[in-house]
């Protein structure tokens, strides 16, 4: 029986993940990132303790639960100031995408290893020519005897150089009528014709952002995920899971954020009392701790609905919790460094440069203008614009 109240396994795994994160905490990921690292001792460890693939099958390695669970993992690690962006890629989308849906050898290969954290997979679909317009992608494979050749181009993709493989979202020609159909390959990092060169981003993040071309990659058939014809069907299996995912990462992120200017607020006293007592500082706090508590119960339904099974009403969930979520990330995150006023700006106290992060909840995977489109098309039914 669905309730709005968490499990007493869900609080388990809240209290446990809180506890690996603060193990960490910001100023490791901070070092790791400063040094150029990936956090590897962090994502071992959650790894070793089930946690990477608490989402996917028992029957390859992972803990039989589902976004539900991964979502809280996320969320928590956030809060503690480490959350892992590849998180929301390797076992989220390409981990859901691969249990539902690839061949059983496809499965054997990846899913435990993404569930050990000994492989990882990257997901790209943003083209510069389409961005949000996905339906715009151009990326083409056209078989070549019994393989394919891939050839296009994809920016802003996450975590390619740590990624044993990246799953590619290109397109096939349909034989019977020429039109091109959405599908998913498993493309090795070090396929011949495929090239990455990073991104110079503004966000302090481990995880770095490639620009990829792909030139004739040649791909064997079985790098094609499950059926040519339902592409697209599969493709939005993993993407109403990488909206929960970054609904996660933007709450956890949020709540670190306002957690650090309570803190702050508590001691700091610049006249008779601290400023957490005057309600110009007390009020937005609380009202950003509202919204994030919010956008977490749209996540709870967005991944309720997903995991069980309900695709159509997750899709529109999802999109609303990610917009939600996205929102109160930004607006905790500029309360957060207000409150600290010149000390939220130092690098001793690390809220600046979640700034930046933040925003990030706004644009990806899918922008907040092309959510309320989707709100006002769908679930409105009001006219399209474009
Ligand atoms: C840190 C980071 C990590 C990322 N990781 C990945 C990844 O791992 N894999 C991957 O495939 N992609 C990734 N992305 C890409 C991300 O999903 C895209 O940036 C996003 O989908 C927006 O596409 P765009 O940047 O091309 O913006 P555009 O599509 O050019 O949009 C620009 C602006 O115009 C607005 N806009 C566009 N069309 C409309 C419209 N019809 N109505 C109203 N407003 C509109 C948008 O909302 C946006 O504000 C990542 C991006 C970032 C920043």
């Amino acid at each position: 029986m669905p309730t709005l109240m968490e499990t007493e396994e869900h609080k388990a795994l809240r209290a446990a993940a809180s506890a690996l994160g603060k193990r960490y905490g910001r100023d490791y990921l901070t070092t790791v990132t400063q040094e150029g690292r990936y956090p590897d001792e962090l994502w071992s460890e959650a790894a070793k303790l089930g946690y990477l693939g608490v989402n996917l099958p028992e029957a390859y390695g992972g803990g039989g639960g589902g976004i539900a669970e991964l979502s809280i993992v996320l969320e928590e690690l956030g809060a503690a100031g480490c959350p892992l962006l590849m998180l929301i890629v390797s076992p989220a989308i390409c981990g859901t995408v691969i249990a539902r849906f690839g061949t059983d050898t496809q499965k054997q290969q990846w899913l435990p290893g993404i569930a050990e954290g000994t492989r990882t997979m990257a997901f790209g679909i943003t083209e510069p020519d389409a961005g949000s317009n996905s339906h715009r992608i151009t990326t083409t494979a056209r078989r070549d005897g019994a393989d394919y050749l891939l050839t296009g181009r994809k920016v802003f993709v996450s975590g390619v150089d740590i990624a044993d493989a990246t799953l590619i979202v290109g397109r096939t020609a349909d034989a019977r009528t020429g039109t091109l159909k959405p599908c998913l390959f498993i493309v090795p990092r070090d396929a011949p014709g495929f090239e990455r060169r990073p991104i110079d981003m503004e966000i302090q993040s481990a995880e770095k952002q490639f620009e990829l071309t792909l030139d004739d990659v040649r791909l064997p058939a079985d790098a094609l995920v499950g059926d040519e014809d339902a592409g697209l069907l599969q493709l939005f299996a993993g993407l109403n899971p990488e909206r929960v995912m970054t609904a996660a990462f933007a709450i956890g992120m949020g709540r670190h954020a306002v957690a650090k200017a309570v803190e702050y607020a508590r001691d700091r006293t610049v006249w008779k009392t601290p400023i957490g007592a005057h309600q110009a500082i007390a009020h937005p706090l609380a009202q950003a701790h509202i919204d994030l508590e919010l956008a977490r119960l749209m996540m709870q339904k967005a991944a309720f609905l997903y995991d069980s099974g309900d695709d159509a009403a997750a899709g529109e969930a999802a999109n609303m919790a990610k917009y939600a979520a996205g929102e109160a990330c930004v607006k905790a995150v500029d309360q957060a460094v207000h409150t600290l006023g010149g000390n939220g700006l130092t690098r001793e106290f690390g809220l600046g440069s979640l700034i930046t992060a933040a925003r990030v909840s706004r644009i990806a995977p899918v922008s907040r203008e092309m959510i309320l489109n989707y709100v006002s098309h769908q679930t409105l039914g009001l006219p399209k614009s474009y």
